[in-house]
Formats: structure tokens, C-alpha cells, sequence
């Protein structure tokens, strides 16, 4: 296979990797999902891959107050981020309505846009 036709590869199964999962995914969790379909996938292929996708538009890093950054595709819908305090993995939440923005607070403050982090056990690390 020529390089860039692996390329290729490579990418839609990182693409589709981070599209499958629950929530948006470190570099180390995605390496873990795709290396299943391409074992012989190296974490620097990963890390590269991202940061063309990133750089390309489809996919966003999602910062969450841990600190590490994760990602997801840039095509999904308003959502909320839960994070298990045993595994450490984030799923995807809905939430329903929150707060609207451009409400204002007692005290003359305008909330222009807010961002929330659950923490809690995931539905595996309850068991
Ligand atoms: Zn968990």
C-alpha cells in the first residue's frame, strides 16, 4: 500500500473511531479504540492524524477542568460532558435546557456563555 493511501486509512478509522465513542477521547484512549482495527497503528501516527483533523475543521478539542485534551467531531450537537471520577473516561450527556444565555444575574451580570462539567460514576464503574 502506498503511503498515502495508509494515510487515508488511517485516518477514516480515527475519524470513525472518535465519531463511535460515548464521548470526546484523548489521544491515549483513541490510540487504545483504533489499534484495535489497525494493529500496527503507532501512537505518533495518532497524534498526527488528530492534529490534521483538528487543523482541517472536523474535529475540536474539548478542555475539561483535568486538564488532559480530548476531542471530538466538531459536527455534534449541544451537549453536555460527564465525567466518571474512577475511569476518568467523559461520556456525552444531555441535559436538556439549561441556563439560556444573555440572562442576567442579580448584581447587573450577563451570562454570554457557560460551561459545565458533571462528575459522577459512569454506568460501568457503578456496578
Ligand atoms: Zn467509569
Amino acid at each position: 500500500m502506498t503511503a498515502k493511501r495508509r494515510d487515508t486509512r488511517q485516518r477514516a478509522v480515527i475519524w470513525h473511531a472518535l465519531d463511535e465513542a460515548p464521548g470526546p477521547l484523548t489521544v491515549e484512549e483513541l490510540f487504545g479504540v483504533a489499534s484495535q482495527q489497525l494493529p500496527r497503528l503507532g501512537i505518533a501516527t495518532v497524534y498526527r492524524t488528530v492534529k490534521m483533523l483538528e487543523e482541517d475543521g472536523e474535529i475540536v478539542l474539548v478542555k475539561l477542568p483535568d486538564g488532559l485534551s480530548r476531542y471530538e467531531p466538531a459536527s455534534r450537537e449541544e451537549h453536555r460532558h460527564f465525567s466518571c471520577t474512577r475511569c476518568t473516561r467523559t461520556f456525552d450527556v444531555d441535559l436538556g435546557p439549561q441556563w439560556p444565555n444573555e440572562v442576567e444575574l442579580a448584581g447587573g451580570f450577563v451570562i454570554q456563555h457557560h460551561e459545565v462539567t458533571l462528575f459522577g460514576l459512569c454506568p460501568e464503574c457503578r456496578q
